[in-house]
């Protein structure tokens, strides 16, 4: 069953317009009463069969027809109360809007209307866990060990060298996760040499967040299950704090599942890269402790330790790459304007784009995922394909893939502006 982004519709197929309580009560009130759903003042809609009631209604409504395929086949302003309305032929859905309302959705005949999750609907969407998605203190261990480390940022002192390192890992990271891992990894929206390739995906790894093949893998099938059951971190379905961090707590995702994959898989170093994720790290790692050791040799009023290389530059940056990734999962699919009407709820925010170098176009991204720039307008800054663009100028990558121009030409409306208020989650 067709849902919007902006109704609710039962099984009896009756929607809502979302944010009008009033009549939401008052609709589950008269839908015993009067043998069919009939919300008085929010729009009935659509009855499958394609006649249109529109018997209790207060005042006129805007009806949309929707074709098969959910395109627009025409809208129908100013429906008077009190009607029965047949339905264009070979129309499955019409829905109704109060007056006004249609307007505010700026639809277009043609325009399609995908259907989106409601995430005002908790009674159903929270699953049961499964015996696999226990956290276990096991399964914890690395990430809590990571954040615990980090607090040692606290005992060793601070200096500008160990704050730099923090600060220069955290970018050069997060770029190879945004551009390596995602863009080219999960999504192939470019193209590189094997042996570049693979240092982005030995720089990736070095963020602890497992091998590009685990990585990739997982966010392919994020992008196929987007918001639905089988999503494996959706904060519609799960809360936020199971799609922020609790599924990379438990057992259940620890696999490598190559067959998602197999383009990637194929390549030896990849698979060994994947076994031996945790050697990266450990690299970084005992790099920092190094260097800060040998500064603490060299240079002593630096004020620069082997420990506080490794607390600030080490375990401290890499819990910030960890949020800054996890916030992609969490809170892009709960907050930011949504100029795209996906059949998820990711959203658009700059300040997320910025702390993730373009990530935070999750809308834009989720609306069109094969191209390899994420900002599609003009101030939708998208740092990971500024360097794209860089590196391609040196001949590291090609074949980097835009946005149709259709889609990065779009209105901002009112609509738009609210879609993402609807969406809000409960509580
Ligand atoms: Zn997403
Ligand atoms: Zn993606």
């Amino acid at each position: 069953m067709q849902r919007m982004d902006k109704l609710r519709i039962d099984r009896d197929g009756v929607g809502l317009l979302r944010g009008v309580r009033r009549a939401r009560t008052l609709s589950a009130r008269l839908r015993g009463w009067l043998g069919f759903p009939c919300p008085p003042e929010a729009g009935l809609l659509f009855v499958p069969g394609g006649s249109l009631h529109t018997l209790a209604m207060r005042f006129p409504l805007d009806a949309v027809f929707l074709d098969r395929e959910g395109r627009i086949l025409k809208i129908r302003a100013d429906v008077p109360p009190g009607r029965l309305i047949r339905a264009p032929r070979g129309t499955r859905q019409a829905l109704e809007l109060p007056a006004g309302r249609a307007a505010e959705l700026e639809l277009e005949t043609g325009q399609r209307l995908t259907s989106a999750p409601d995430p005002e609907a908790p009674a159903a969407p929270r699953r049961a866990r499964r015996p696999d998605e226990r956290i276990t203190v096991r399964d914890a261990a690395p990430l809590l060990l990571m954040h615990l480390a980090a607090l040692s940022v606290f005992w060793v002192g601070f200096s500008w060298a160990a704050l730099s390192a923090c600060l220069l890992l955290y970018a050069l990271r997060v770029f190879a996760l945004t551009g390596g891992y995602h863009r080219y990894f999960a999504h192939k929206s470019y193209r590189t040499s094997r042996g570049f390739q693979f240092v982005l995906a030995f720089i990736g790894a070095t963020a602890a967040q497992l091998g590009p093949l685990w990585w990739a893998a997982h966010h392919r099938h994020h992008h196929q299950h987007a918001d639905q059951d089988a999503d494996i971190h959706s904060p519609v379905r799960d809360g936020f704090w199971w799609a922020h961090i609790g599924w990379l707590l438990c057992s259940r995702h620890t696999a490598t599942r190559l067959e998602r994959i197999p383009d990637f898989a194929r390549f030896p170093e990849l698979r060994w890269l994947d076994r031996h994720a945790y050697l990266p790290p450990l690299l970084l790692a005992g790099a920092l402790y190094g260097l800060g050791a040998a500064l603490a040799a060299t240079r002593p009023a630096g004020n620069v330790t082997g420990p506080q290389m490794l607390a600030w530059g080490f375990f401290l940056s890499t819990v910030l790459v960890y949020h800054a990734t996890f916030c992609i999962n969490s809170l892009m699919h709960l907050v930011g304007r949504r100029p795209y009407d996906t059949p998820d709820t990711s959203g658009n925010n700059l300040i997320l784009a910025l702390l993730t170098f373009g990530e935070g176009w999750h809308n834009n991204h989720h609306r069109y995922p094969i191209a390899t720039r994420q900002g599609f307008r003009p101030g939708e800054m998208d740092i990971t394909y500024a360097i794209l663009r860089a590196l391609e100028r040196l001949g590291l990558v090609w074949d980097l893939r835009e946005p149709p121009v259709s889609l990065a030409q779009y209105r901002t409306t009112n609509a738009q502006q609210q879609t993402r208020k609807n969406l809000s989650p409960p509580g």
